[in-house]
């Protein structure tokens, strides 16, 4: 794939990492732990992180012989929807991650697809597809308010928890309304 000159990195940019203080020595090494601000669209529709909420990097950055091996955790809020009741879930996620980026021009950035390792842009990381892969697996797919939420009465749209236990829309159908009289009657 050609490169796209278009697409540098903002350092500034919160996932973005800059190693320039990593000696490009194998087996040297640099820790990273911060705050940042979580970018947009880091989840699924249902429930993510919100966008600008405080998630924290705490991540290893090793030099390796073709690039550089991070490691560590993420972690931060959760927002979403039950997917039974509609009820907005408060949670907090941590993922971990590990991936390898290769340097630019190494011989591993010119023998393997960018799928298979990431690439660095000069001494920067963006770290950004890797931490969404990350959050985005990690997020339930149908999201609970909690594992034993009973939802919503499908006539009346009430939590069945704010309902009586014998909560119930039953129609007597007319038929059997008169078979119950005739019944009552003959009591
Ligand atoms: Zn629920
Ligand atoms: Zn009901």
């Amino acid at each position: 794939m050609p490169k796209n000159p278009e697409n540098h990195l903002d350092p500034r940019s919160p996932l973005v990492l800059d190693t320039v203080e990593l000696p490009r020595r194998p087996g040297a090494m640099r820790e990273i732990s911060r705050v940042v601000e979580a970018p947009a669209d880091l989840g699924v529709e249902m429930i993510g992180v919100p966008k600008g909420a405080e998630i924290s990097l705490d991540l290893r950055l090793e030099s390796v012989s073709e690039g550089v091996l991070v490691s560590g955790s993420v972690s931060g809020p959760i927002t979403g929807e039950c997917g039974r009741c509609l009820r907005t879930i408060d949670d907090s996620l941590t993922v971990t991650i590990q991936e390898l980026y290769a340097y630019e021009n190494s011989v591993t950035d010119e023998t393997t697809d960018e799928d298979e390792v990431g690439r660095m842009q000069g001494d920067l990381i963006d770290l950004e597809p890797a931490v969404r892969d990350a959050v985005v697996l990690a997020l339930p797919t149908n999201p609970l308010c909690r594992d034993d939420c009973p939802g919503l009465c499908s006539e009346c749209g009430v939590h069945w928890d704010d309902l009586p236990d014998d909560h119930n829309h039953d129609q007597v159908d007319p038929r059997w309304a008169a078979l119950h009289n005739l019944t009552n009657t003959e009591e």
